[in-house]
């Protein structure tokens, strides 16, 4: 398949009257049979219109009315597909999944898409990509780390390692998981509520936020508890001390 061919939806190639190559795309009628190709014509530019449509709502980062429009035209015309999937990379970029985009970068770059016209550099694109890729990796390195510490008991080091994740990935959910029990172990449970905060922010589906908040009321309650019991075992003392000098005085 030529690269024009990606570019341009299969039926607009050719004449849907006569089956003969369209050689001017621009025409209404087909230079082979004369057939009114208007409504063709039509269809292709709305086609058109809503991959630029959804390209300028990427640009301005309104990721969800993108996604409509390149569903829509992926829907009217098969051949877009593969366009709308390019198009459809920055989203993925947004989301942090890196490798299904270098993925369909790479694809694009094999089917010779003509990126350049949705200003998409592929080149760059995909050096990007691979960069993501071995931060990410970096940040899970670090993250395995702290995991194995953190099972040996080494608590401040695992700490140590899940900052430097968190610096390389921010946004990856497990490093704010580890680190709330990290954070548990070593007593601080205003950390603690950061680190779990900040995992429900990347994961408000996983369960598991809301059983580290209620582990870490349940802390607090006890901590309190025992609070409580050391400060009436003091008043106890001082109480009984009292009583005893009273006596002693009595006498
Ligand atoms: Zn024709």
């Amino acid at each position: 398949m030529s690269s024009s061919a990606e570019n341009r939806s299969m039926e607009s190639l050719t004449c849907p009257v006569c089956g003969a190559p369209r050689r001017d795309l621009s025409l209404t009628r087909c230079d082979s049979c004369g057939a009114d190709l208007t409504s063709v014509k039509a269809i292709e530019d709305f086609i058109e219109s809503l991959l630029l449509d959804a390209r300028n709502e990427i640009r301005n980062r309104r990721y969800p009315e993108a996604r409509t429009k390149l569903e829509v035209a992926s829907w009217m015309d098969q051949a877009t597909a593969s366009i709308a999937k390019l198009i459809g990379s920055e989203i993925l970029e947004n989301e942090h999944r890196y490798g299904e985009a270098l993925d369909n970068y790479e694809e694009a770059r094999e089917k010779r898409i003509a990126a350049d016209k949705w200003g998409i550099n592929l080149d760059e694109k995909i050096t990007k990509m691979k960069e993501m890729l071995e931060v990410e990796r970096a940040a899970k390195e670090h993250f395995n780390l702290a995991l194995h510490r953190s099972r040996e008991g080494f608590f401040a080091e695992a700490r140590e390692e899940l900052y430097k994740a968190a610096d390389l990935a921010s946004y990856l959910p497990e490093i704010y998981l580890l680190a709330a029990k990290v954070d548990l172990s070593l007593g601080s449970e205003n950390a603690m509520y950061d680190d779990i905060m900040r995992f429900r922010q990347l994961k408000p589906e996983d369960t598991r936020g809301e059983q580290m908040m209620k582990e870490l009321e349940h802390r607090k309650v006890t901590s309190r508890l025992q609070t409580d019991q050391v400060f009436f075992a003091l008043c106890f003392m001082v109480f009984a001390v009292a009583v005893i000098v009273l006596i002693a005085l009595i006498r």
